[in-house]
C-alpha cells in the first residue's frame, strides 16, 4: 500500500488494488459521520455503490405520449414502440444475468443461466406483445405479465416458491430498465467499491465478489443481522445499522472503519492514514498463527466451533487449538428415532481422531429446544417455546422420559474419548442452578466421564447460572462455558428467533458483559476455567473485552480466529481489562462498543 493512500488491507484481501487515494480531492464537501455497529477490525476507503431499489409498480393504464416529438402519428402511447422497449428490457436483463454468471462461475454461473433462459420465455414475450397492443407501456405490460405467471407459478405450491423469487426479480430489473432507473440488485463496478444498502438478503450477498467489495455498510440490522454474520464469514469489514447512511450518494469516497463502527463521507487524508495504519497493525497482528495470547503472555484458547466431522478440516486450518463446542444436535436434526450408541462412537470418534493430544474437544450434550427440534426428544406443546422445556431440562423433565437419551449418548462420548488423542471434555446446554449442574455431574460420572479431572461442564446461558456460577463452580462442575447467544437472549428478554428485537440481541450489552464478568471472576475464584463459545467470541475487539472480563477461552467460528489472535496479541492483559471496564461501565451496547475501542 502506498503511504497514505488507505486501501482495503485485510489478510484476506492482500491483493487489492489501491484505488482510494482521495488527497488531492479538490472542494472537498463537509465530512459526514454515521455511526453503527463494526463488524471485524479492518479500516478501508473507497466510493459507495449503492444497492440498487426495487422499482415502483408502473402506473397503470395506457402508454404515454413521446413528449420529444409530439407530432408524430404514432403518439400517444405508439404499441410499436413500447413493445420494442419491452422486448428490449427483458433482452438486456438476460444478457446481464449472463454476465454475471460468467463472472461468479461455477454454481452462480447455472442459477443465472436460468434465470436468463426465463428472461427470454417466448409465453412472457407474447405476454408483452399482447400488453403492449392493448395500449400499455412498456413497464406496465412487463409488471402486468410476470404478474400473472407469478400467480400461476405460485398456485403450484411450495416447490416452485423458489422459481417465483426469480421471476419477481426478473420482472423488478426488466420493469427497472423499462423505466429507464438502475436495475435492483447488486450493482455492477470493474473498480473496488463499499456497497451500500438499506439491508442485504441472501441472495444479493451470494453474488459478492470478495475482490471488488471492500466493506459492507447498512442503514438497518444489528450484529446478528444476515449482513453481520456473512461479513464475518467472509472476513469483509462492515458497519451495519448505519441510520441515514442511505443519503449517501454514488461514488461518494467514504472511510468505513469497522473497529469503530463509523463511516465518513469525504475523509481527510489524516484521518485516512490513522485509520489505516491502526488497521493494517491489526491485520499483521491477524496473520500471525500459534496459539491465543494476549501481546504480555496471557494463555487465552482460540477454539472453533462444530457441527459434525466435516468441519474438523477448516478449523485445523484456521490453527484451531481444539473445539470449544461441537454442536451434537446439528447430526441428528432428521432423525426420527435417538442415535444408536455404536453412531454415535463412530461419529465422535471421526471428530476427536482429527485432533492431537495436545488439543481439549468439547462435547455440548443434545441441545434440544423449539429452536432446535430434535423429533426424537418429545417436549410437548408449549405457549412460549423459548422459555420452555430446552436444553438440559428436556432430559430431566416429564419424570426423566428422555435420560435414557443422554445416559445413551454420555457412554458414547465417554467410549469414542477412550481411545482418541485430545482431552474430551463434556458439557450440558442450558443449565440454570446448581441442582442441575450437580445432576449432570451425577450422570456423567455413571457414564464413566472423569468428573474429578474437571472435565464435565456447564454452559452459562441464563442469568440466573451467571449470577450463581459460584456456587456451582464450588460444586462438582469443572468448567462453564458461556452461550452468549442464549445469554444475551435471555437478558435482554429478546427472541433471538425473532428479527423485530434484533436490535436488542447485542452481546455488547453492559448488562449482558457484566453477567460474563461474574462468571469469570467465579472461575478465577474457583481455579477453573470459564470460556466463552457464542458469537461473542468471533468479535475481535468482544473477544479482549472478553478476557479483559476473566474468560481464558473463546470457541468461534474457524474464520474468525486469525482475526480474535491478531487483536489479543495486540493488547495486554491490562488493556483487555481497562477496556472491559469501560464497557461494562457504558449505559447501551452501542456506547460500550465504542468506550471499548476508544
Ligand atoms: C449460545 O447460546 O451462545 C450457544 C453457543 O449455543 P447455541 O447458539 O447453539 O444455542
Ligand atoms: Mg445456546
Amino acid at each position: 500500500m502506498a503511504d497514505g493512500a488507505p486501501g482495503r488491507d485485510g489478510p484476506d484481501n492482500p491483493d487489492h488494488p489501491d484505488h482510494s487515494d482521495c488527497s488531492d480531492r479538490p472542494d472537498r464537501p463537509a465530512q459526514d459521520r454515521y455511526e453503527g455497529v463494526g463488524v471485524g477490525t479492518a479500516a478501508v476507503a473507497g466510493p459507495v455503490a449503492r444497492m440498487g431499489q426495487a422499482p415502483p409498480e408502473p402506473a397503470a393504464g395506457p402508454a404515454p405520449g413521446d413528449p420529444g416529438d409530439p407530432g408524430d402519428p404514432g403518439d400517444p402511447g405508439d404499441p410499436g414502440r413500447e413493445r420494442a422497449a419491452a422486448l428490449a428490457a427483458l433482452a438486456a436483463v438476460a444478457a446481464d444475468l449472463r454476465a454475471r454468471g460468467t463472472a461468479a462461475g461455477g454454481a452462480t454461473a447455472d442459477v443465472l443461466e436460468a434465470q436468463a433462459m426465463m428472461a427470454e420465455d417466448p409465453e412472457l414475450a407474447d405476454g408483452v406483445t399482447g400488453r403492449t397492443a392493448a395500449g400499455l407501456s412498456a413497464a406496465r405490460a412487463i409488471h402486468e405479465t410476470f404478474a400473472e405467471f407469478h400467480d400461476t407459478l405460485a398456485a403450484l405450491g411450495d416447490y416452485m416458491a423458489g422459481r417465483v423469487a426469480d421471476l419477481d426479480d426478473i420482472a423488478a430489473r426488466a420493469v427497472a430498465v423499462a423505466s429507464g432507473v438502475p436495475m435492483p440488485g447488486l450493482p455492477r463496478r470493474d473498480e473496488p467499491y463499499v456497497l451500500l444498502a438499506a439491508d442485504l438478503a441472501p441472495a444479493d450477498t451470494a453474488l459478492l465478489d470478495r475482490r471488488l467489495v471492500l466493506a459492507l455498510v447498512t442503514a438497518e440490522g444489528g450484529p446478528t443481522s444476515h449482513t453481520a454474520i456473512l461479513a464475518r464469514a467472509m472476513g469483509i469489514p462492515a458497519v451495519v445499522g448505519a441510520a441515514g447512511v442511505l443519503a449517501l450518494a454514488d461514488g461518494t469516497p467514504v472511510l468505513v472503519d469497522a473497529a469503530a463502527g463509523t463511516v465518513v463521507a469525504n475523509p481527510s487524508t489524516e484521518a485516512m492514514e490513522a485509520a489505516v495504519a491502526r488497521s493494517c497493525a491489526a491485520a499483521a497482528a491477524a496473520a500471525r498463527t500459534g496459539p491465543g495470547r494476549t501481546s504480555d503472555g496471557t494463555a487465552v484458547k482460540l477454539l472453533a466451533n462444530i457441527g459434525g466431522p466435516e468441519d474438523v478440516p477448516e478449523a485445523l486450518a484456521a490453527g484451531a487449538e481444539g473445539v470449544g463446542l461441537f454442536r451434537t444436535e446439528f447430526l441428528y436434526l432428521d432423525s426420527d428415532a435417538p442415535p444408536s450408541f455404536e453412531a454415535q462412537v463412530k461419529v465422535y470418534k471421526e471428530v476427536f481422531d482429527g485432533f492431537g493430544a495436545d488439543a481439549r474437544v468439547v462435547v455440548r450434550t443434545l441441545d434440544a429446544g423449539a429452536d432446535k427440534p430434535l423429533p426424537f426428544v418429545p417436549l410437548g406443546e408449549e405457549p412460549n417455546p423459548a422459555l420452555g422445556v430446552r436444553g438440559l431440562r428436556a432430559f430431566r423433565a416429564f419424570e426423566g422420559r428422555n435420560e435414557a437419551i443422554l445416559r445413551t449418548q454420555l457412554l458414547a462420548v465417554r467410549e469414542a474419548a477412550g481411545t482418541s488423542a485430545p482431552e474430551v471434555w463434556v458439557m450440558a446446554p442450558m443449565v440454570d442452578e446448581l441442582p442441575e449442574a450437580e445432576w449432570f455431574c451425577d450422570l456423567a460420572a455413571a457414564c464413566g466421564l472423569d468428573v474429578a479431572a474437571g472435565r464435565v461442564g456447564i454452559m452459562v446461558e441464563t442469568p440466573a447460572s451467571a449470577l450463581t456460577a459460584g456456587p456451582i463452580l464450588a460444586g462438582r462442575t469443572g468448567f462453564v462455558s458461556l452461550g452468549t447467544n442464549d445469554l444475551t437472549q435471555y437478558t435482554m428478554a429478546a427472541d433471538r428467533m425473532l428479527g423485530a428485537v434484533g436490535p436488542l440481541q447485542d452481546p455488547w450489552h453492559p448488562a449482558v458483559l457484566k453477567l460474563v464478568g461474574a462468571a469469570g471472576a467465579a472461575g478465577a475464584a474457583a481455579g477453573k476455567p470459564a470460556g466463552v463459545c457464542g458469537e461473542a467470541a468471533a468479535d475481535p475487539l468482544l473477544a479482549c473485552v472478553l478476557v479483559g472480563l476473566g474468560v481464558r477461552s473463546l470457541s468461534m467460528a474457524p474464520s474468525a480466529i486469525a482475526e480474535v489472535r491478531g487483536a489479543l496479541a495486540a493488547r495486554t492483559l491490562k488493556e483487555c481489562q481497562a477496556m472491559a471496564a469501560r464497557a461494562t461501565g457504558a449505559a447501551t451496547a452501542r456506547d460500550a462498543r465504542r468506550a471499548a475501542g476508544a
